[in-house]
Order: C-alpha cells, then sequence, then structure tokens
C-alpha cells in the first residue's frame, strides 16, 4: 500500500511564484503570550486553502494579520488582489434586511446603490435566498445567514476570500449542505479561498492543501495536499483515504 500520508505531503513551490496570498516569518505576540510563530505560507490562484488548528492556535489572528487589521510583530504579507473577510463573528444587523445587509459593504464603500443592489439581485438565487430579500435576518435559519454573509463578503472582495470558521455554529446536515454548496460556489465565481476551521474532516473535504497548526505558540506542523478526488471533493466523504489522513492529522495535533 502506497504510504498516502508522505505522498500527500505537498511539493508546492513550484506554485508559490504566482500566489496571491504569501506569508513570510510572521510571528505575533500579545503582551508575554507569544501567539504565532514564524508563519509561512502562502495560497495560488483558484486554490482552497485551509488552516486547521485547535481553538486558540491563532487561527483568527493569522486572518486579522493578512487582512491588515492588525499588524504583525515580525515578518511580511504580500497578497496581490482584493481580498474579503468573513469574520468568525459576522453578524448581520438586524435592523437592517437581507438585501440590505448583503450591499452593506458595497454602500459603505460609496457605490452606486442602484448598481450594487443589481449585482446582489443577480447572485441572489445562486445562494438560494430568492424570496428572502426582503426578510430580516432574524426570520432566517443559521445556513441563510451564513450564506447572505458570504453574498455580503463576496461582493466586497471578488477574488480572494478569507473565511474564518463559517460553518461552526450550524447543524451538522446544514453544515454538510453548505460545504456542498461553497464549493459549487467557488467553481462557478472562480475564487480562491483561504478556509479557517478546526473541524480535520472539513479541511480534508474542502481543501487542495491544508496547513496544521499547533497551539501555544502556534507554528506550522505540516503542509498537506489532499491528492484525492480532487474533481469531485463530496467522493471524498466515501473514500478510505479521508480516513486515513483524518487519523495521520490527529497524530500531529
Ligand atoms: P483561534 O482563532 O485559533 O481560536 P485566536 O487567534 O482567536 O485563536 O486567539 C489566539 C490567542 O490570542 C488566544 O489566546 C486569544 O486569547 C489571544 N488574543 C487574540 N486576540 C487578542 C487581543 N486583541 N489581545 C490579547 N490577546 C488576544
Ligand atoms: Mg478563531
Amino acid at each position: 500500500m502506497q504510504d498516502r500520508t508522505l505522498a500527500g505531503k505537498a511539493n508546492s513551490a513550484a506554485r508559490e511564484c504566482d500566489a496571491l496570498i504569501r506569508l513570510d516569518r510572521i510571528s505575533k505576540s500579545y503582551g508575554a503570550s507569544e501567539i504565532l510563530k514564524d508563519i509561512a505560507l502562502h495560497v495560488g490562484k483558484g486554490e482552497f486553502v485551509s488552516i486547521l488548528g485547535p481553538s486558540g492556535s491563532g487561527k483568527s489572528t493569522l486572518f486579522n494579520i493578512i487582512s491588515g487589521l492588525v499588524p504583525a510583530d515580525e515578518g511580511t504579507v504580500h497578497v496581490n488582489g482584493q481580498i474579503g473577510y468573513m469574520q468568525q463573528k459576522d453578524l448581520l444587523l438586524p435592523w437592517k434586511t437581507v438585501l440590505d445587509n448583503i450591499v452593506l459593504a458595497l454602500d459603505l464603500k460609496g457605490q452606486d446603490k442602484k448598481a450594487s443592489r443589481a449585482k446582489a439581485e443577480a447572485l441572489i438565487d445562486r445562494i438560494g435566498l430568492r424570496g428572502y430579500e426582503r426578510k430580516y435576518p432574524s426570520e432566517l435559519s443559521g445556513g441563510m445567514k451564513q450564506r447572505a454573509s458570504f453574498l455580503r463578503t463576496f461582493l466586497a472582495s471578488g477574488e480572494i476570500m478569507l473565511l474564518d470558521e463559517p460553518f461552526g455554529a450550524l447543524d451538522s446536515i446544514t453544515k454538510s449542505n453548505m460545504q456542498t454548496w461553497l464549493l459549487e460556489m467557488q467553481k462557478a465565481l472562480g475564487i480562491t479561498i483561504l478556509f479557517i476551521t478546526h473541524d480535520i474532516e472539513e479541511a480534508i473535504l474542502l481543501s487542495d492543501r491544508i496547513y496544521v497548526l499547533s497551539s501555544r505558540p502556534g507554528v506550522l506542523k505540516e503542509e498537506l495536499e489532499v491528492g484525492f478526488n480532487r474533481e469531485n471533493k463530496r467522493e471524498r466523504l466515501v473514500n478510505p483515504e479521508l480516513l486515513i489522513m483524518k487519523e495521520a492529522i490527529k497524530g500531529l495535533l
């Protein structure tokens, strides 16, 4: 039998040159506690890359650094394109309708309101919210709210999306539907995704590559390529390779 773990070890230097995101030796402390240490990673155009790590390992901090919300103490961040950042606690404004929430970032940028709404309307079917445009967030299910947040982030970004545990709060059935939906959206919209999760199976299901982050301080333990069922990632769920990779990752954490 082939050693899948080693086969899965990424040799991605060739793709590094046309990366849309590249981090070099990023370190960050808060006071005396070292949160991230020496993080280097890259995300190529059209890739789905996950950062997998336990809670408190500095994943959200890393996204805050990539998006420029928080400065790193050391290291460099290169971003080549427009980033949209869906934060872990990305709440919709309860007093605005779904459509107004979706176009919020565009409105804040001062873009033409009619044009923004037309852009959102054109994608509302794709996120399954047709008929809900004029409803308020409290009238939506958890999955619907996540899809509305996703579209808001997408419209504000375009080509690169940072998604911080977007399905963390969903029940397993909704989560599974949303994962399928996200893969379809990525294909349809041609976007590059950097995704945070603490769910090993979710990382394997969705990703082309996975960076495994350990905690205290967060250091990259491993970079893994998910080489099987790349064309139809849903099939990974019934592929025994998923279990093998899952066990290998568990051993790292
Ligand atoms: P994760 O997203 O992996 O759960 P975070 O990046 O949210 O981890 O947090 C990593 C650590 O950094 C935690 O111990 C958290 O308390 C700490 N931390 C995050 N933001 C701040 C901040 N603004 N000030 C002080 N400590 C922080
Ligand atoms: Mg977090």
